[in-house]
């Protein structure tokens, strides 16, 4: 790999290691290690957000003129491989990766000028307010009331597995304005303060014993007609663009390397006849598992090329979406195979078993990780709806 990159590139890529060498200490990289769930914890994720920010490295997906670095493909592709190898910390995407991107295609140059600088810096922290409890797949169906009163919306209903709710200052929200047609036609997007009177968080916390996403109640919430991105009844084209980038988001690296660490440790791994990695049916499924992440890999760099020439991901990020979740829980699933008993959660030990307590790398995170994943087919819209927007507006079917 090391000699396929032009100079200039070799000489990027020594540039981001010796940023990376200096920037990441032993308490950011622990946080990611032991990251139990799908999104790292407030703290370590804004800590690194802010480090990248005072660098000038932390939009590399978006235009140079809002912020972006100005990296050409193979520098992003040089910075998603080389952070994910040293282990730094993965960035919450509600901000950097859907409002930002959805405000440089959809908001008013005031939106723009105040919300995009306050992303960046990580003063201001985003949450997804689309799901409601009865209007998941079918998000049309949403029914939180907006009612327009002179230059107010007063909202009433509630938002639901709201992630990260619990810490974000601003939330984006989907809210009905209109139902006398079409459902889609009578939605309204706006931006909103998570502290504004009337609105209450309660934790969701999953099987895994974490506490990522929420409940959102809504009581007579007033929120500035200002703070509305396009037009009144006319925010589902808006809420559609944004699915787009949550679902083209990349995470080809972040898997490549928790599948070189599986491969290392089944490799320490004794069973009969010699390593896990020589059993063949382990082996089978995790050079499967590599092959199907040479196909996500390649998806991704399609989608960045997109955005590298100013364009959206489009419906394809339908495609990336699935894969990268059902790969994500094969790789889970490997993980656990290959820590076996060690991932219990509350292994019994006793002195004079012949058993590590602790067990190999990777054990403590295997058990919450496995069942955490098990939410990526269902969040950011579920793998049997991908298929539908794939079979609809790629295949044409
Ligand atoms: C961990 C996690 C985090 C989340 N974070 C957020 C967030 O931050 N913000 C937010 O707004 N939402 C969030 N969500 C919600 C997520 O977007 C919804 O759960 C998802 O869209 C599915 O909706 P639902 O749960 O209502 O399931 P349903 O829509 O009720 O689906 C139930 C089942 O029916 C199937 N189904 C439904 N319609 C069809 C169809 N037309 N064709 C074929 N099959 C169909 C589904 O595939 C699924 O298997 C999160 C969810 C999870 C699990």
């Amino acid at each position: 790999m090391k000699d396929t990159f032009a100079p200039e590139h070799q000489h990027f890529r020594d540039e981001i290691r010796r940023f990376l060498d200096s920037a990441l200490d032993e308490e950011l990289l622990e946080a990611q290690r032991n990251c139990p769930g799908i999104f790292l914890d407030y703290e370590h994720n804004i800590r690194w957000h802010r480090i990248l920010h005072r660098k000038g490295w932390i939009a590399p997906s978006w235009p140079k003129e809002y912020g972006g670095t100005g990296w050409d493909l193979t520098q992003r592709y040089l910075w998603s491989r080389e952070t994910t190898l040293a282990g730094a910390p993965s960035l919450a995407p509600m901000g950097l990766g859907m409002c930002g991107p959805m405000l440089i295609g959809h908001g008013s140059s005031e939106q723009k000028d105040y919300y995009l600088p306050r992303i960046l810096s990580g003063e201001d922290y985003w949450c997804q307010g689309y799901s409601e409890p009865a209007s998941g797949s079918d998000l049309a169906s949403l029914k939180l009331n907006a009612r327009l009163q002179g230059d107010h919306y007063i909202l009433n209903g509630s938002k639901i597995w709201t992630t990260h709710a619990h810490v974000a200052n601003r939330m984006f929200c989907l809210v009905r304005s209109d139902d006398s047609g079409k459902p889609q036609q009578g939605i309204t997007f706006l931006l909103l303060d998570m502290d504004s009177p009337g609105i209450t968080v309660d934790p969701i916390v999953f099987a895994s014993g974490t506490h990522e996403v929420n409940q959102v109640f809504f009581d007579d919430v007033k929120v500035p007609a200002a703070n509305r991105v396009g037009k009144h009844n006319e925010g589902w084209s808006v809420a559609k663009y944004l699915l787009e980038f949550e679902r083209g988001g990349g995470g080809s690296a972040a898997q490549q390397s928790a599948l070189d660490r599986i491969r290392r440790l089944a490799s320490s791994i004794r069973v009969e006849g010699g390593s896990l990695l020589d059993s063949t049916d382990f082996k089978t499924r995790l050079d499967r598992t590599s092959i199907e992440l040479e196909a996500v890999a390649q998806t991704e760099l399609r989608i960045m090329a997109a955005l590298s020439r100013g364009q959206n991901p489009g419906p394809e990020s339908s495609i990336m979406k699935n894969l990268g979740a059902n790969l994500g829980q094969q790789i889970t699933e490997l993980a656990l195979e290959a820590v076996g008993m060690h991932a219990l959660p509350y292994q019994p030990w006793t002195p004079g078993d012949n058993v590590e307590p602790l067990g190999p790398d990777g054990s403590a995170t295997a058990f919450p990780r496995y069942f955490n994943l098990r939410a990526s087919s269902i969040a950011g819209g579920t793998n049997e709806v991908q298929k539908n927007i794939v079979a609809k507006l790629v295949l044409g079917l």
